[in-house]
């Protein structure tokens, strides 16, 4: 029997919420698959705080097979922290997250190995033929992509697809907040990563209920706000708060102008000027901007040099000594 530190070849997460009719399906199904890949493979459960009997359900399928281990949160923490907690416990060279509900079909797996062993860092499910309903979660899901691609500069098809694999060292650099899974494929492309998608099945859920609705949206939106800013500005927030406040200090600057030439020329009085006041405000609202930019530069250092974080990340060295003595990393 495989010991638990053994290297592991794949490690499968799924999220678990409520999925109690779905699970003994959904594992008879992938264990199967999982076993006909040739390759030491582990199943890890996240259990996110269900009120069903899930859980117990998982410990039965994990007291039969040691290579399926169950995580499980005391309270629900959402879709995104339970692939966290499954990420940060695989031992997989290649991670590969699914669904509970059997709406990804396990035989997708082997297909996305292949692509992986091509070379490729991600390979990120797309499901061209989504069994949703149209109005309330395909066609929204479809805009969403389209935004998403547009303001990551990462074009996928399909950003919610949960089946994607993950080269481990990808994964490793990637941190995960709010609903922001769908978003791994950016931050994998920021770091370097090869990216590639490949078309995958999807099917009508059979057994419990969807957890989303539209009010999902409003959470991605703003996700991709704050992605999108980390993205461009992660280790330079000045470039971005500086910039802004020297535009407002511009516009202050030509309320001003407009407020002397009218002085000037017409013999306006200034306090009967509303572009004088306007001007004083904008140059106050500027200095604020500003101000907040070296706020945001010092967090951002303390946020990088706490955790020995560097502003670049090296795929291989040739010829360094493994621990580098000036690696701050080595400080911790
Ligand atoms: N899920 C979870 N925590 C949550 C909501 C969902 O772990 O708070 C899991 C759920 O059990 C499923 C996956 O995330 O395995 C996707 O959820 P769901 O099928 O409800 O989403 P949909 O396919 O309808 O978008
Ligand atoms: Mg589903």
């Amino acid at each position: 029997m495989e010991a638990v530190s053994t290297s592991v070849g794949l490690s499968v997460v799924v999220p678990v919420y409520n999925e109690e009719e779905s699970l003994p399906h959904l594992h008879a199904a992938v264990v199967p698959e999982l076993e006909a890949l040739g390759r030491s493979w582990e199943l890890i459960y996240v259990d996110d705080g269900s009120s069903d009997a899930s859980f117990e359900v998982l410990r039965g399928l994990a007291d039969a097979d040691p290579r399926v281990r169950v995580i499980r949160f005391r309270r629900n923490f959402g879709q995104t922290a339970a692939m966290a907690a499954g990420f940060e416990n695989a031992q997989g060279d290649v991670i590969v997250p699914m669904d509970a509900d059997l709406q990804n079909d396990p035989k997708d797996i082997a297909r996305l190995l292949e692509k992986i062993d091509e070379g490729y860092d991600v390979v990120s499910g797309w499901r061209a033929q989504r069994q949703d309903a149209f109005w309330t979660v395909t066609l929204p899901s479809r805009l969403g992509n389209a935004v998403i691609g547009r303001m990551t500069g990462v074009v996928l098809h399909d950003y919610g697809c949960t089946l994607t694999a993950y080269r481990r060292e990808v994964l490793s650099e990637v941190r995960l907040y709010g609903e922001m899974h769908r978003f791994i494929p950016a931050w994998a492309a920021a770091v370097g990563a090869r990216i590639t998608e490949l078309p995958v099945a999807h099917h009508a859920r059979r057994w419990g209920q969807s957890k989303y609705n539209l009010r999902k949206a409003v959470r991605v939106l703003l996700d991709l706000l704050t992605v999108r800013f980390l993205l461009t500005y992660a280790t330079k927030p000045q470039y971005f708060f500086g910039r802004l406040g020297l535009r407002v200090w511009g516009l202050a600057g030509l309320c001003w102008t407009w407020t002397l030439v009218k002085r000037l020329i017409w013999g306006e009085p200034l306090y009967t000027d509303p572009f004088f006041m306007t001007g004083i405000f904008l140059a106050l609202a500027g200095l604020q901007i500003l101000l907040f930019g070296l706020l945001a530069e010092m967090s951002m250092r303390t946020y990088y040099e706490s955790q020995g974080k560097t502003i670049y990340v090296v795929r291989e060295t040739v010829n360094l000594p493994a621990a580098d003595p000036l690696d701050r990393r080595q400080r911790r």
